[in-house]
């Protein structure tokens, strides 16, 4: 059974493990990024822990997740959240250390692989997986391969506008779906509601506190009947299918897989995404389309850094 170091690193912790083939985690563990302190080389060193606590000597290789633009040479560009991390070569540092072949690959782009060979795409022909959470990431499998841009990972699905004169979004353009989807954003939308006099159990919920609402505050007013909590899910739908039917125009994908802690959000955002999707796109390009959860859970971040060493 061939096996591999998955390390999917965050801004606040690095979870590492040992994978095999069939996208079994054989041990892992997390470690703390060290990301406040500012400095590459504390947090390359916890990386390399990371990486020791997991490797053994027959491995294929080691997989990297890490937030950021990604080149062919495995350099990491604008990671947003490891300000100390722009222009460094992790594949180069790593394969040096550990003497074995090093795959790099932008986070998102890593679930979605893992999704592929592990997940809710197994046998996709085309697939598009987003996670939705503080901002919303992309990934697509298109013919068995992670789709990449010409020398950078791209499919920041994230920045595509989805209103030309829209809010200003932190990448630097205007009216990019994360903006209007991206947690800071949906609770945005409950706290203006609520301030502009809607009746809601969201206030009750967090007994006026405004500070204290949460995605999940908006759910749980919605499962108790909350009418102003379903329409703030309906709307993030919308949206998201919006944004979605121009991918479908632009790729005829069989399956759309929606991970991360918003997509708890569950059937009511499932729902419209789906229909706004069939309504909006091109019937015959729409026609077979499922949009599903994602699959691989918890350690998905883990399974599909392991994953990238299994790719042809
Ligand atoms: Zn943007």
């Amino acid at each position: 059974m061939k096996k591999a170091v998955g390390i999917d690193l965050g801004g606040t912790y690095i979870k590492a493990g040992l994978v095999d083939e069939n996208g079994k985690i054989i041990k892992k563990q997390q470690f703390p990024t060290l990301a406040e302190k500012n400095d590459r080389e504390i947090v390359l060193t916890q990386i390399e822990k990371s990486i020791e606590f997991a490797f053994e000597d027959n491995i294929e290789g080691i997989g990297v997740g890490t937030p950021g633009v990604v080149d062919d040479e495995g350099i990491v560009y604008e990671a947003p959240n490891l300000p100390c991390w722009d222009k460094i070569n992790l594949k180069k540092i790593f394969e040096e250390k550990f003497k074995k072949k090093v795959v790099v690959e932008n986070d998102v782009n890593t679930i979605a692989w893992g999704e592929y060979l592990f997940g809710a795409g197994k046998g996709s022909k085309t697939m598009i997986c987003i996670t939705l959470g503080t901002g919303l990431g992309g990934g697509i499998v298109k013919d068995g391969k992670l789709l990449r841009g010409g020398k950078y990972s791209a499919v920041e699905i994230g920045h595509i506008p989805i209103d030309y004169k829209g809010p200003k979004c932190k990448c630097g353009n205007i009216g990019c779906i994360e903006r209007f989807v991206g947690r800071d954003y949906i609770v945005e939308r409950a706290i203006k509601g609520i301030r502009e006099g809607k009746k809601t159990k969201i206030y009750e919920l967090v007994n006026g506190d405004l500070d204290k609402i949460t995605p999940k505050t908006i759910s749980d007013a919605y499962n108790l009947g909350d009418e102003f909590a379903e329409s703030i899910w309906i709307d993030v739908g919308i949206c998201l299918g919006a944004m979605f039917s121009g991918l479908v125009n632009l790729l005829n994908p069989d399956t759309i897989i929606i991970g991360g802690g918003i997509s708890q959000a569950g059937k009511i955002l499932f729902d419209t995404i789906e229909k706004t999707i069939k309504e909006r796109a091109m019937k015959i390009l729409s026609r077979d389309l499922k949009v599903v959860p994602a699959g691989l859970g918890i350690d998905a971040g883990i399974v599909s850094a392991g994953a990238l060493i299994f790719q042809e």
